[in-house]
């Protein structure tokens, strides 16, 4: 879970690729960077902090050159060391690289492990750093070669913007399973970029999403160089139109908002309750929630206001801070709620923390009926492709059914959206990847191995 972007061929690259990382900011606020190559050497900045934090007016001085790599960083617990923000530099014998990586590798301890026997040191915990090393360590003569030589070895779920001293490379995993998208800039530079709202904030064009299993050599003077190094076998994350991804993005050709919106929309056929009003839980659940009520005929509010001055709740550490952080994140307008039986949705259920305290934020404003509609299925599986969700022990669909996880949260009903109904509302020219709903590894991994948070703490 993460954002990056690549710039190539602008006079205002590292401008670009800054405000394309804080149009991505919800992909990732732990920490962020820029590096630049201005044809002899790459300067990089990166730091813990969001991307308006990190980045001053004085800091472009030193972000010279025409290409521009960025990265923001997803927190998770425990790994909030500086040393694991991106992009990654190194020199190495044809010279410098700088990689952003969003994704996960699911062989990094075998790579690890044998480029530690063979000697290796590492800095950091992330698998980028296998990256690296592993281009660094290949025979090959020239960078294009070395990394092709670096992608035989690694498995799982990435989309990379590698940056040399003078060329840009892009690549997208043969499974697709996160989104990456390129574009032109006015200026005639390109950009590459996780979501195309990052298109819409710079003013680029959108010109296609950057094909599974492609690679994109960017060189001066010349037009991106496309060559399908893998046999694509298309499995785009269906999380990212659940939960991940902004509603204002295009993936795939599909509108983030109309998916959700279809999606809410399928859950109340599948789901209908007999209630008064529908809330959304904002923001996550919003666009479902819409879809819920037109499908029902029942009155939407926005009966629950967040305050956006505190970050995710799901990222906290221990129990208790996470549930003092859902108070303090949300709060019920009893006006709306007293006396009615409401119907809450939301877009997914993790650990099941935010949706027991929102039923009882909502009985305590009066509600006197409380019916929890997820606009996803049963989440019973941990990604393994990019997405930081808890180990299976913690998640609460692994362990309970509706009707049980419903009385534990005190609330009348729960309902979620079948794995069929998900499919229908996305589509069924694509196999998804659905993982976390039906725990089909397909690009290799386990529900055992550790997660991205498990790792290195
Ligand atoms: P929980 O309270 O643990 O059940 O978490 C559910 C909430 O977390 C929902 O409102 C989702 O929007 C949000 N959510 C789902 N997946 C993630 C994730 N990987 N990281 C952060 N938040 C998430």
């Amino acid at each position: 879970m993460c954002a990056i972007v690549g710039v190539y061929g602008s006079e205002n690259a590292a401008k670009i690729a800054y405000y394309a990382l804080f149009s991505m900011q919800h992909r990732g606020q732990e920490s962020t960077g820029i590096s630049t190559a201005d044809g002899k050497r790459i300067h990089l900045i990166k730091e813990r902090g969001l991307v308006t934090d990190v980045f001053k007016e004085d800091t472009f001085r030193l972000l010279q050159g025409s290409c521009a790599i960025g990265h923001n960083r997803y927190s998770t617990a425990g790994d909030d060391s500086i040393l694991d923000a991106q992009p990654v530099f190194a020199r190495y014998k044809l010279g410098e690289i700088s990689v952003a990586h969003n994704g996960n590798l699911v062989n990094k301890y075998e790579v690890r492990n044998r480029l530690i026997d063979r000697g290796a040191i590492f800095q950091t915990g992330m698998d980028t750093e296998n990256i690296v090393h592993l281009i660094a360590k290949s025979q090959e003569n020239k960078l294009e070669a070395r990394i092709k030589d670096m992608l035989t070895k690694i498995k799982g779920a990435y989309c990379l913007v590698i940056q040399s001293r003078k060329k840009m490379f892009v690549i997208r995993d043969r499974f697709g399973i996160r989104p990456l998208s390129l574009g032109r800039l006015k200026d005639g530079g390109w950009i590459v970029a996780s979501e195309t709202c990052a298109f819409d904030l710079v003013g680029a064009e959108f010109i296609r999403d950057v094909r599974p299993g492609e690679m994109l050599t960017f060189e001066e003077g010349k037009e991106p160089y496309s060559e399908q190094i893998f046999e694509p076998d298309y499995h785009p994350c269906a999380f990212e139109y659940i939960y991940f991804a902004r509603p204002d993005s295009i993936i795939d050709g599909k509108n983030v908002y109309n998916m959700r919106l279809e999606m809410g929309r399928q859950l109340a056929r599948e789901t209908p309750a007999d209630i008064d009003l529908v809330l959304p839980v904002p923001d996550s659940g919003v666009a479902a929630a819409c879809g819920f009520a037109e499908q029902l005929g029942v009155p939407f509010e926005m009966g629950i206001v967040r305050n956006h001055y505190v970050g995710r709740t799901f990222i906290e550490p221990t129990q208790e801070v996470r549930e003092l952080k859902v108070k303090l994140k949300l709060s019920p307008i009893r006006k709306l709620i007293e006396g009615k039986r409401v119907a809450i949705v939301d877009d997914s259920l993790v650990r099941g923390t935010t949706s027991r305290q929102i039923v009882k934020m909502l009985k305590d404003a009066g509600a006197t009926e409380v019916h929890m509609r997820i606009a996803a299925p049963e989440i019973k599986y941990p990604c393994r492709y990019g997405i930081d969700t808890p180990t299976k022990t913690e998640l609460i669909s692994a362990s309970y059914t509706p009707a049980e996880i419903a009385k534990k949260m005190n609330a009348e009903s729960l309902g979620f959206l079948s794995i069929e109904g998900l499919k229908k509302s996305l589509g069924s020219d694509r196999t998804y990847s659905l993982v976390s709903f039906d725990g089909n590894y397909f690009a290799g991994g386990s529900a055992e191995s550790p997660s991205c948070s498990e790792i290195f703490n």
